[in-house]
């Protein structure tokens, strides 16, 4: 059976661009007759928030959206993520690296091939050697862990994007606070979950080659398919956030919209509602499609 999923981090509200993204990702399961998971992605102590928790699934629920199952917490699977750690080891896959945040950065802006994510590292750490490793913890300095991808190039086809290509660089499965990185955990949890489908934004495309590559290293079965929906903005042009106004659940509510018409706007941004009409989540399951999505991302 086919399984489709959303992963909020809980770092605060869902903003309109957050809701839509769960609404494609519910409609493209549920309207195939499939399995529909939330998890919740609250690995980051210093920003997930247990009552932000509760705040998004009842704005999933103020939807109409629904999900199988009570939400998996990432911070319950340190035990399946140490495994997939330990086994990139076993294989000789992982590398300590004691960069600072500004080493990387000025490493990242030097130029480098397109087909690298934007924040590739560039592999500083990969040369040292036991004895410079043991100096800088003996100065104090924790490392993140890095995988050894070696630039591996992988293709995948996106149902928004078409045919996608990326290098594979050097990314953080372990920070050096000894948090699991969201690449290593989201790719476990897919697995384990049996997702068959990921749909989220797509400020993630650059990290799915990152995720496939881990996919293979570990020998997991991979999603069928991938969508990346292209983000929300707001009027200043910059990627939607709380701050622009009218831009969460719980203001346009307040302002006096219902959930049908919030519902009918997005649904007519989406290509899936040409006159923008109150509508509910299982109308639009009646009727939905990707083709209809994808033009409407296309003509944006
Ligand atoms: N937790 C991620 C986010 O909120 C989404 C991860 C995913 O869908 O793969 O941006």
């Amino acid at each position: 059976m086919s399984c489709g999923r959303y992963a909020p981090s809980p770092t605060g509200e869902l903003h309109l661009g957050n809701l839509r993204t769960a609404l494609v990702a519910w409609l493209s399961a549920r309207s195939a007759g499939g399995g529909f998971l939330l998890r919740v992605e609250d690995l980051d102590p210093d920003r997930s928030r247990q009552e932000w928790v509760e705040v998004q699934l009842g704005e999933l629920e103020t939807l109409g959206l629904d999900w199988d199952g009570r939400p998996l917490f990432q911070s319950d699977r340190l035990g399946p993520y140490g495994d997939a750690l330990d086994l990139l080891r076993d294989r000789g896959l992982i590398y300590e690296c004691f960069c600072t945040r500004k080493e990387i950065r000025e490493a990242a802006s030097a130029p480098h091939d397109p087909l690298l994510p934007e924040n590739a590292y560039t592999g500083a750490c990969l040369g040292l050697s036991s004895a410079e490793r043991a100096r800088l913890v003996a100065e104090g300095r924790r490392p993140a862990l890095r995988v050894r991808a070696e630039a591996a190039r992988v293709a995948f086809t996106d149902g928004v994007h078409g045919e996608v290509e990326g290098l594979v660089d050097d990314f953080v499965v372990c920070r050096s606070d000894g948090v699991f990185a969201y690449n290593l955990a989201v790719t476990v949890d897919d697995a384990d979950q049996s997702v068959t489908e990921v749909v989220r934004g797509d400020d993630l495309l650059d990290s799915t080659p990152r995720q496939i590559w881990l996919y293979r290293q570990l020998g997991l079965t991979e999603p069928q398919s991938w969508y990346h929906l292209p983000l929300m903005y707001g009027e200043d042009g910059a990627r939607l956030a709380k701050r622009h106004g009218g831009s969460t659940l719980e203001e346009r509510l307040a302002a006096g919209e219902t959930v049908p018409e919030l519902l009918g706007t997005l649904a007519s941004g989406l290509g899936l509602s040409p006159g923008g009409q109150p509508v509910t989540v299982d109308e639009l399951a009646e009727t939905f499609t990707w083709e209809a999505v994808v033009a409407a991302s296309r003509s944006r």
